[in-house]
């Protein structure tokens, strides 16, 4: 189901304003809740409550503000990368599972490990580009690579819908 492939098990953090400010495993979040740092939120009202039993999905740290999205950028890249773009090769016409991430602007060429120039992609996508930009190598990507913000707060109000139809 959709929620499998998002990559279930995770739990939104959103700072007192509700803005989320990252994923937290379940394990993480129910820590840092039995702790009082942290309470959990119910997506339909907004409401802390306690019930620990079932999904997580949302916990609110009422002290916290979300920090700028280059922070967001911790763990390990190339493994959130992956799940960004669900394994599957970032190029058109290619629906290989990627087995490696691609810069798309390569760094020979100057181009930044950073979310936004990283995508998902099948070894032979990957040795057929080289070290040249998709223009350069005649490919295009499927859609622009987003950052962890744009994802989390898609997965957010996903959430919030999800609760407010139930
Ligand atoms: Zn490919």
């Amino acid at each position: 189901m959709k929620r499998e492939r998002l990559g279930h098990g995770d739990v939104i953090a959103v700072d007192r304003n509700y803005v989320p400010m990252q994923e937290v495993s379940r394990r993480k979040a129910l820590c840092s809740v039995v702790a009082g740092r942290a309470f959990v939120l119910d997506p339909a009202t907004f409401d802390r409550h306690t019930v620990l039993e079932g999904r997580v999905q949302l916990i609110i740290f009422p002290h916290a503000q979300a920090c700028a999205e280059s922070k967001l950028l911790m763990g390990r890249l190339e493994r959130r990368v992956m799940k960004r773009d669900h394994h599957i090769c970032a190029y058109e016409g290619c629906n290989a599972k990627a087995t490696t991430v691609d810069h798309v602007i390569p760094v020979c060429q100057g181009g930044p490990t950073t979310w936004q120039n990283l995508v998902a992609c099948c070894l032979p996508c990957n040795q057929g580009k080289g070290g040249r930009t998709p223009e350069q190598a005649g490919m295009k990507l499927k859609k622009s690579p987003k950052g962890p913000r744009a994802h989390l707060f898609e997965r957010f109000e996903e959430i919030i819908r999800e609760a407010s139809a139930a």
